[in-house]
């Protein structure tokens, strides 16, 4: 069987229903543009099917011991590291990503779902005292019911992990709406934790556009959780929904992420990181550094060595490559548009600042890595999260100065200060308003044990994976065990 089939369907119930009577969305590979398959324009009846196969099957998974449906996880890590290379190939080509790059998402997945693994064999609650004589009191883990999962395109393989897995060891049954952009290694995904001995139905797949299956499985009643990451704007509109059904709701959404290059950085450190932060996966990275703000004394510097370094980066989907395509021909169209405004409104385009035409580019969604300088803060382009392969430098006097251009953002997602002075790295890290600070490194970067997510317009304060994402997919009950005196 070819790796993408032309139709990839829905997954409901374990069944893989045919299109019938649906339209049908385009997968496009964003380095070419070439369409690699077709899925369903999934609406509310697609949705419908997919909540009831959960709730069916929900309680059946629920009543599977904890370090059971541990055991089932630790099956379907090894058997996606056993197709790793299968799923990193979809991912290449859904996402217009580098080999080496989808492999490694392919490994991220994988420790996601190993630590999922052996959270079966914790799911620790708390054993506490009590008011009472001969009273036992305690907290125990219970599964919410059906999680209602929406995902963003960027990153597929992870983003499927981070929720799926945590979401399947809490004992939830789960309907995941994937991202219209790479749907395919989430369908491929969900079979292989079929194969792997999930029962049917406890994972539901449905594919179609955010304002029709996205919105529907929002609202559904029949949904307990939401988790959605993406951008600030949904995420807000999910919230209020949320907000009038009283239904638990984890938000990971946008950001506009600081780099601060102090006076005594190592430059060329700083450099390669901030390159890094910026540009890797064409800088669709909820983390990626978007605003690098420098020490006026080292500015001119910093700015020479980086924009060299950026002019240097090759664009393409090889293994040598540094960078692909940005996800469609939409997101490609909004980011020139931004660069034209910047432009229009003063700003010095460093580098870039267009569509890549070079042979083998010209039919792909690449956009040239930009470094723009001489925007306000204030500025829209400082203020809107692009998703792209941009990046913006500012001057700062001092410290306080990076401190308070750090903090100017409605976003608080991470944030990295270069600097070899511990005192200033700490008083960042206490200062800066984000979910994730890093000294000496890049914006980017988690990892599967560690809580993940923003404060401001970044979330709504929970945090994914990490033990942290039990607290999102299990509801805590307290257990009062009273005694007597034995006679
Ligand atoms: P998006 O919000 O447009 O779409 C994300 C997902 O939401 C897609 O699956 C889409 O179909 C769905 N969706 C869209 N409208 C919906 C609606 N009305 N109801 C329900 N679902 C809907 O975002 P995008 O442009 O695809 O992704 C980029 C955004 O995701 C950026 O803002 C980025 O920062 C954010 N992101 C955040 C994290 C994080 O962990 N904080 C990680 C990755 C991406």
């Amino acid at each position: 069987m070819t790796l993408i089939p032309d139709f990839v369907p829905n997954r409901i119930g374990g069944i893989e229903p045919p299109r019938g009577g649906l339209a049908a969305i385009d997968v496009v590979n964003p380095h070419d543009a070439r369409v690699l398959a077709a899925i369903p324009r999934s609406g509310t009846a697609e949705i419908d099917a997919a909540v009831a196969a959960a709730r069916a099957a929900q309680p059946g998974w629920a009543a599977t011991p904890a370090v059971q449906r541990g055991e089932v996880l630790h099956r379907i890590a090894n058997l996606i590291e056993a197709r790793k290379d299968d799923l990193a190939r979809i991912v290449a080509l859904e996402a217009g990503k580098r080999l080496p790059d989808a492999l490694g998402e392919a490994g991220a997945a994988i420790q996601c779902a190993r630590f999922f693994a052996g959270e079966g064999q914790r799911l620790f609650g708390r054993t506490t005292t009590s008011g009472m004589a001969l009273r036992w009191a305690m907290t125990v883990r219970r599964p919410c019911g059906v999680a209602g999962l929406i995902i963003a395109a960027n990153t597929p393989a992870p983003n499927f992990a981070w929720k799926v897995f945590p979401a399947l060891i809490c004992g939830n049954g789960v309907v995941l709406k994937t991202a219209e952009d790479t749907p395919v290694s989430s369908w491929f995904l969900a079979r292989l934790c079929e194969e792997a001995g999930l029962p049917a139905g406890v994972l539901n797949v449905v594919h179609g556009l955010g304002a029709e299956a996205g919105q529907a499985l929002v609202e559904h009643p029949g949904v307990d959780v939401l988790s959605f990451t993406g951008s600030t704007r949904v995420g807000r509109m999910i919230a209020e929904v949320a907000g009038r059904q009283l239904k638990k709701v984890s938000l990971e959404l946008g950001g506009k992420n600081p780099l601060v290059v102090c006076d005594d950085a190592d430059l060329d450190n700083a450099v390669r990181w901030a390159l890094l932060a910026a540009f890797s996966n064409a800088g669709q990275r909820c983390a990626a550094a978007s605003r690098i703000i420098v020490f006026d004394s080292v500015f001119e510097a910093f700015a020479a060595k980086l924009v060299a370094a950026a002019r240097g980066l090759k664009l393409g989907v090889a293994p040598d490559c540094d960078l692909g395509p940005v996800i469609n021909a939409r997101q490609l169209a909004n980011m020139l548009a931004a660069i034209d405004r910047a432009r229009a409104e003063g700003a010095e385009i460093l580098c870039g600042g267009a569509r890549a035409t070079a042979p083998g580019l010209a039919d792909g969604f690449y956009l040239q890595p930009t470094v723009i300088s001489g925007l306000a803060p204030e500025a829209e382009m400082s203020c809107t999260e692009l998703f792209g392969p941009i990046t913006c430098l500012y001057r700062a006097a001092g410290f306080e100065a990076a401190v308070e251009l750090a903090n100017n953002t409605p976003y608080g997602l991470t944030a990295a200060i270069h600097t070899r002075d511990i005192d200033r790295a700490l008083a960042f890290a206490s200062r800066v308003r984000s979910g994730v600070a890093v000294i000496n490194g890049g914006t980017h970067g988690s990892e599967p044990h560690m809580p993940f997510g923003g404060v401001k317009a970044s979330g709504n304060g929970t945090r994914e994976p990490g033990t942290e994402a039990l607290d999102v997919y299990s509801d805590l009950q307290d257990v009062y065990l009273n005694a007597q005196m034995p006679r």
